[in-house]
């Protein structure tokens, strides 16, 4: 069934999504507030609205793509987009937000006549452009089930994780693992350089031993073994530091809230913030192996 959906957020990740959804002929009207952005999307079938609540007022669904919360509840109320869209209108945060932050959301969205499912991503902008992400989502089955074609073109799997916010909470949890398990791999080779193994030797073990894992045998931080990972190109971003520090300054704050003792977790957080505030501000995640190496600051 075609749809008519407002995408608002045209950035790295929104603009190749709703470029997939007019690919699959639904009427695509976005909006961003670069109009670089909104040119740019023109050429991948979205049509150009002058404004968010302009994009929204004929839209069966809304798609958002946000940065964070802030940005998504500002557009719900304060911009008006909850008022200006038709009653019943579905309203699908792809944004990844804060648990507490989402929950407000699909508040605010049932609250105003509409449905929500919130259904961040994982997968990046290679991801995006490719349809291959994944999404988890929480909300009502009903609204999973509305959502699930427009997820089947812009990814490859969708996973409905439980109620409101549960996307969410499965996108901080998954990355905290992430975070924890880039920083393990990297401090391993920084202690294998320092006792004379090579990056290839400590690889062919760990990565058919019990230290496998992703940030290991796909985004390996250390140049060699898997060629196509950032650490190949000068840790070109891939999945940069800033938002790796996003997603951990997220689980950190729901670990405190939630009296969960993360110890590894929050430590994974301060170092990323640290790294992604300096040397890594433009950089994939992965290159957080440089500041093990460099050691703490004297
Ligand atoms: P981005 O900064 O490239 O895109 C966000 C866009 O939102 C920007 O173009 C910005 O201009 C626009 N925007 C902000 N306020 C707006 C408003 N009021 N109205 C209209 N447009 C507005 O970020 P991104 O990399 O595309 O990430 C978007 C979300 O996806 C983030 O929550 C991020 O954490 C998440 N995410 C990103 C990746 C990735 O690899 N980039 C992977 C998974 C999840």
């Amino acid at each position: 069934m075609s749809e008519v959906v407002a995408f608002i957020g045209l950035g790295r990740m929104g603009g190749p999504m709703a470029g997939r959804l007019a690919a699959a002929g639904h009427r695509v009207v976005g909006y961003d507030v670069v109009p670089g952005l909104l040119a740019a999307a023109e050429g991948r079938g979205v049509e150009a609205a002058p404004s968010a609540v302009a994009a929204v007022t004929e839209a069966d669904v809304v798609v958002t793509m946000l940065p964070t919360g802030r940005h998504v509840l500002g557009l719900y109320r304060d911009e008006g987009l909850l008022a200006a869209a038709r009653p019943g209108t579905l309203f699908l945060d792809c944004s990844t937000i804060d648990v507490a932050d989402a929950r407000a959301a699909h508040e605010a969205v049932r609250a105003a006549g509409h449905r929500a499912l919130d259904a961040p991503v994982s997968g990046g902008v290679v991801g995006a452009e490719a349809g291959t992400l994944t999404f988890m989502a929480g909300g009502g089955a009903e609204e999973f089930a509305r959502a699930e074609p427009l997820l089947a073109a812009m990814g490859a799997r969708s996973v409905h994780c439980g109620d409101a916010g549960a996307g969410q909470a499965a996108k901080i949890c998954n990355n905290m693992i992430l975070g924890i398990s880039m920083i393990a791999v990297s401090e391993a080779f920084v202690l294998g350089e320092s006792l004379g193994l090579s990056h290839q030797a400590l690889f062919d073990v760990a990565s058919t031993s019990s230290g496998q894992c992703w940030a290991l045998t796909t985004n390996c931080p250390v140049p060699g073994p898997v060629p196509a990972s950032p650490a190949n190109h000068d840790y070109r971003p891939g999945f940069s530091a800033p938002l790796m520090a996003k997603d951990l300054r997220l689980a950190a704050e729901a670990a405190r809230a939630n009296g969960v003792a993360a110890e590894l977790g929050l430590r994974a957080a301060e170092l990323y913030a640290a790294f992604a505030g300096g040397e890594g501000a433009e950089q994939d995640f992965s290159g957080i192996v440089r500041a093990v190496r460099q050691g703490p600051a004297p």
